[in-house]
C-alpha cells in the first residue's frame, strides 16, 4: 500500500472545513505507530481499578464548545485517563482540578468530568492538546508532536471566535508557538519563554498567548500549582477574551 507522504497529509489536514470532520480525522489517525501500539497495549492490558471499563484506546479528540473564545491546551492524552475515556482530561487527576476550575469560574456545567457520557458541557471554551494520543511516561517525542501540529494548526483556523490560548505546561507553550508559526507569526530570537502566568499579545488576528503551569499530580500534589491559582490564570482567560 502506498504511504501517505507527510506534506499531502497536511494538505489534506488543513482542506478539513469543521471541527467535527477534524474529530473524526484525529480519531483515526495511525500516523505515529509507538504511540499507536503504546495505547491499544494500555487498552488492552487496562489498570485494575478499571477492569469492568472498556478503553478509547485510539487518539483523543479535541472537546467543547466550537465557537469558545478560549482555548487550552494541554500536553497529550494520560494512559488512564482520556486513552480510557475517549475525552480530553477526563477521567484523571490532572482533569479532576481542571474541570473544578472551569466550573468554579462558571466555564463548565459541572465540576466532575467522569467520562465522555457524563453530560459535561463547556461555555466558551474548547479544549485540545499538542499530542492527541498517550505518549509512554508521558513524554511524546518531536516527531511525533510535529505529525499532531497540523491538527492544532487547523483549529485555530475553525474556532471562528477564538481569542486567547492557555498553554498548559512548557511543552505546550512551546508547541503553541510553533503552531502560530504555521499561521505566519514570525518569532524573533530568543523565543518566547515559558513562565506561569505570562501573557504574549500579538495582535491582528492572532490569539493571545497565556503561559500556566499544567494541572499534573506533579505540580497539584506538591503545592506547586495550587485551585486559587488556576482559578487565577482561568479568570485572566475570561478577561483577556473579553467574557
Ligand atoms: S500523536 Fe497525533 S499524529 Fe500521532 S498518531 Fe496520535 S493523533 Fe496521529
Amino acid at each position: 500500500m502506498k504511504t501517505e507522504s507527510q506534506a499531502a497529509r497536511r494538505s489534506r489536514i488543513y482542506r478539513i472545513r469543521t471541527l467535527g470532520g477534524l474529530r473524526r480525522e484525529v480519531e483515526g489517525c495511525t500516523a505515529c505507530p509507538r504511540l499507536r501500539e503504546y495505547c491499544s497495549e494500555v487498552a488492552r492490558k487496562k489498570r485494575a481499578a478499571y477492569r469492568e471499563q472498556e478503553y478509547w484506546g485510539a487518539p483523543v479528540p479535541s472537546f467543547g464548545d466550537e465557537n469558545a473564545r478560549i482555548l487550552l491546551m494541554g500536553l497529550a492524552p494520560g494512559a488512564h485517563g482520556s486513552n480510557r475515556t475517549g475525552r480530553m482530561f477526563t477521567g484523571d487527576a490532572s482533569g479532576n482540578f481542571l474541570y473544578a476550575a472551569l466550573h468554579r469560574v462558571g466555564l463548565a456545567s459541572q465540576a466532575e468530568a467522569i467520562d465522555r457520557n457524563d453530560g459535561m458541557r463547556l461555555r466558551d471554551v474548547y479544549i485540545s492538546a499538542v499530542g492527541r494520543c498517550a505518549p509512554p511516561g508521558n513524554k511524546p517525542l518531536p516527531q511525533e508532536l510535529t505529525r499532531c501540529l497540523p491538527f492544532q494548526a487547523r483549529e485555530f483556523s475553525l474556532l471562528p471566535r477564538l481569542k486567547v490560548v492557555v498553554c498548559l505546561g512548557k511543552i505546550a507553550f512551546d508547541w503553541t508557538w510553533k503552531t502560530l508559526e504555521e499561521h505566519g507569526v514570525v518569532l524573533g530570537s530568543p523565543r518566547p519563554r515559558f513562565a506561569h502566568n505570562a501573557v504574549y499579545t500579538l495582535g491582528g488576528a492572532f490569539p493571545t498567548v497565556l503561559a500556566s503551569y499544567h494541572p499534573s499530580q506533579q505540580n497539584t500534589q506538591t503545592g506547586r500549582f495550587t485551585a486559587p491559582m488556576i482559578d487565577e490564570v482561568l479568570a485572566r482567560a475570561k478577561e483577556l477574551a473579553a467574557l
